[in-house]
C-alpha cells in the first residue's frame, strides 16, 4: 500500500515568488521516483526563527536559505561546513534529528558547472563582483585549486575584503583591482566571471564596463546571471572566440549538490535543466 507521508525540503526567503528552484527540485524528485517535496516559503526576517523551529519540528530533511537570510541563518545552526565558514554565508541547511549543518552550495554549483568546460586547478581567475555569489565562487574556486585571483568590484572596500579573505584563508593568491572604465582583462587570464547582477532580467540590455578587445580566444567566460542565460557579456565573449558558461549550470549544479546532501541521491541534471528552462520560459 502506498504511503501518504512525503519527506520535506524547501526554501526560506523573501521575496520568494520568482524563485525557480522549486520547479527544478520537484521535477527531479519525481523523475527519481522519490517521495520528497520542495516547498517554496515566504519567510520575512522576523519569522526566520519560527521557520527553522517549524522545519525541525516537522522533521524536514533540510532547506535552502536565500535573500535575505544567508548570513542570519548562521545563528540557528549547530555546525558549519568549512567553505561556508570561510564564505560567512549559508544557502543550504541539512537537518539530522534536529542537528543543523550549514553548507554553501552556490560556489560548489559554480565549480561543478565550470568543470564541464575547464579544470580550475592552476588557473588564473578574474572575478567581477564581491557580493554573496562572488564570495562563494571565489572561495570555492580557490579551494578547487585556482592559482591566482583578481577581484574587481565597484565598491573598493567590499572588493578588498574579498581579496584578502581568499588570500588569507585559501591556498590561492588574490588581489583587488579597482574597476576603472573600459577595464582591461589582465594578460594570462584563463577564466573570467561576471559575479555581479549586471545583465539580470529585466536589465538584460546592461553589460559590464570591460574592454571587449581584451577577451582572448580560448578564455572561459562565465556569468552568474541565469535569466537571460546568454547575456550581452557572454555573447561578446563568444564572438571573440571565448568559451561561454551560462548561469544555468551553476543553478542546476547547486540544486544537484543540495539534493545529494538531503537525500544521498544524485538526481538527473538534464531533467533539472529542462525544468529550469521551462520555468524561466527560455526558448532556445
Ligand atoms: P549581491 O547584492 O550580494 O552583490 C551584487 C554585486 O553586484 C556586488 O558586487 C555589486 O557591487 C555588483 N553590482 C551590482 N550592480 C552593479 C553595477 N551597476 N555596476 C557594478 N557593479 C554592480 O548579490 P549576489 O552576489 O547575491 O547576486 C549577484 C547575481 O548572482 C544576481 O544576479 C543573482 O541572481 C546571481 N546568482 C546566481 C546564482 C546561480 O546559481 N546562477 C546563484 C546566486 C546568485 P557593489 O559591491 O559595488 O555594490
Amino acid at each position: 500500500m502506498p504511503g501518504f507521508l512525503s519527506e520535506l525540503t524547501g526554501s526560506f526567503s523573501t521575496s520568494s515568488a520568482q524563485n525557480p528552484t522549486v520547479a527544478i527540485m520537484e521535477a527531479a524528485y519525481a523523475d527519481a521516483g522519490l517521495d520528497v517535496r520542495y516547498i517554496n516559503c515566504e519567510v520575512p526576517p522576523a519569522r526566520l526563527a519560527d521557520a527553522v523551529r517549524g522545519a525541525i519540528g516537522m522533521g524536514w530533511l533540510g532547506f535552502n536559505c536565500s535573500i535575505p537570510h544567508k548570513q542570519a541563518i548562521i545563528d540557528y545552526l549547530d555546525e558549519l561546513a568549512p567553505s561556508a565558514r570561510i564564505i560567512g554565508a549559508v544557502n543550504t541547511v541539512i537537518n539530522k534529528d534536529g542537528h543543523l549543518t550549514g553548507e554553501n552550495t552556490d560556489g560548489q554549483g559554480f565549480v561543478e558547472s565550470l568543470r564541464t568546460v575547464a579544470d580550475p586547478a592552476g588557473k588564473q581567475f578574474v572575478i567581477f563582483g564581491a557580493g554573496g555569489a562572488a564570495r562563494a565562487i571565489a572561495v570555492e574556486s580557490a579551494l578547487a585549486g585556482a592559482r591566482s585571483m583578481t577581484i574587481v568590484n565597484r565598491t573598493v572596500e567590499r572588493g578588498e575584503e574579498l581579496a584578502s579573505l581568499v588570500d588569507s584563508h585559501t591556498p590561492a593568491s588574490a588581489r583587488f583591482e579597482p574597476w576603472t572604465p573600459d577595464f582591461a582583462i589582465p594578460e594570462g587570464t584563463d577564466i573570467v566571471i561576471n559575479a555581479t547582477s549586471i545583465g539580470f532580467h529585466p536589465n538584460a540590455d546592461q553589460t559590464l564596463d570591460v574592454d571587449p578587445n581584451t577577451f582572448v580566444s580560448g578564455m572561459v567566460v562565465a556569468d552568474v546571471v541565469a535569466n537571460p542565460p546568454m547575456t550581452r557579456w557572454l555573447t561578446a565573449a563568444q564572438a571573440a572566440g571565448c568559451t561561454p558558461l551560462t548561469g544555468l549550470g551553476m543553478l542546476v549544479n547547486q540544486a544537484l549538490v543540495n539534493a545529494r546532501l538531503w537525500t544521498g541521491q544524485t538526481l538527473n541534471a538534464t531533467v533539472m535543466h529542462t525544468a529550469l528552462e521551462q520555468a524561466l520560459d527560455i526558448r532556445n
